[in-house]
């Protein structure tokens, strides 16, 4: 038997087969999707749940090298969405039967931001009904500014970790008390264990990153035993420090190859959590989503923020809405989605099921 069946077969991968099944190329990555899809559809369907995206505000504390909307970045206009606009947005998926949202925006640490961010959850929660799920992105909070957001009404909290290698880490953020990898780390584990539906995700394809350094991060997926996944390929952003090293970058087609071999061994490695179709995905391949689903992922995230503000939310540059000028985006969307064999499930919240298994086990609590 061939070395990569062999690999598929397994119920566990070590380090060295994650670096192998990374390193395919051609028919025999043809054969790591196939297995993905046959995992997915066993474990959880071929359902694709909708999250409305709400783009709050593109202010943030930090400075990322990697970010378009990093603090330093002073080419940019910068915005905060009203307390209507913001409804708005999430009555529009309300009423489009998304059945979810995530509210992502830049980090601002402020009782101010925190105070407007718990109003406009039990706002949306009460105009809901209590049924809508909701995300949160919105970076490093203290402990108890969390726990009011998750009594508000939030249930889900994605906070991407960009690489668990702490050398790359330290290269591409400042290194200051700001951007530490290890706070980082523990306000992970802070959302864990509040309740939160725990989300995390890196880049991939960046400047120095290894092979052996996207197997880590999967395996730290694993070990951390995440809920939900967000990640997806670097794009690169000429304001920004890293844009000098985007000759050290493998190729668009090669980025979004890459990511969507990790999509596809993460969910082989876990079988039952929610993985999403970022937009850098789309915006490197205007197939990039429907190629995310065929490997592996199951959520799609619509952009439901203002026009006038989304071409100041810019993380990459070229991102994929700005040109997306039709009215019928989201009907679009659908018919592609279905069209792949994958179903999208209006009115559905699509929790991860990952989760509630996690929350029944003894050991884990
Ligand atoms: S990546 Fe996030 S935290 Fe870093 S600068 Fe961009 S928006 Fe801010």
């Amino acid at each position: 038997m061939k070395k990569l069946e062999k690999i598929l077969k397994k119920n566990f991968f070590f380090k060295n087969d994650i670096v192998f099944l990374l390193s395919l190329k051609g028919e025999d990555c043809k054969k790591l999707f196939q297995k993905a899809r046959e995992i997915k559809l066993k474990y959880i369907g071929n359902k694709v749940y909708y999250r409305g995206l709400i783009e709050l505000s593109n202010n943030c504390i930090k400075d990322c090298f990697y970010c378009g909307i990093r603090k330093s970045n002073k080419k940019i206009e910068r915005y905060f969405l009203n307390e209507k606009e913001i409804i708005e947005s999430a009555l529009f998926s309300y009423k489009n039967n998304y059945a979810s949202i995530v509210i992502q925006s830049g980090e601002i640490q402020s009782e101010n931001f925190s105070k407007k961010i718990e109003n406009i959850l039990k706002k949306i929660h009460q105009k809901t009904g209590g049924k809508f799920g909701i995300t949160l992105s919105v970076g490093e909070q203290k402990k108890e500014t969390y726990k009011r957001w998750l009594d508000a009404g939030a249930s889900r909290y994605l906070l991407r970790i960009e690489t668990t290698n702490k050398k790359l880490y330290k290269k591409i953020h400042p290194n200051d008390e700001t951007h530490n990898f290890h706070k980082r780390l523990k306000y992970l584990k802070e959302l864990q264990n509040l309740g939160y539906q725990t989300g995390t995700g890196v880049l991939i394809g960046l400047p120095f990153q290894t092979l052996e350094d996207l197997a880590d991060d999967l395996l730290f997926f694993k070990s951390f035993d995440i809920d939900m996944v967000g990640m997806g390929p670097y794009i690169e952003h000429i304001n920004t420090p890293l844009y000098k090293h985007s000759n050290l970058l493998l190729s668009k087609e090669n980025r979004l190859e890459l990511s969507l071999k990790m999509i596809a061994i993460l969910r082989i490695l876990m079988k039952d959590i929610n993985i999403a179709a970022t937009t850098a995905m789309q915006t490197l391949d205007e197939n990039g989503h429907i190629k995310a689903l065929m490997s592996g992922a199951n959520i799609l995230m619509p952009n439901t923020t203002p026009t006038n503000y989304k071409k100041n939310y810019l993380l990459y540059e070229n991102k994929e809405r700005t040109k997306d000028q039709a009215r019928n985006v989201n009907k679009i969307l659908e018919e592609r989605v279905n069209s792949s064999g994958n179903k999208v499930c209006f009115g559905e919240r699509g929790d991860s099921l990952h989760f509630f298994k996690r929350k029944k086990n003894p050991y884990l609590q």
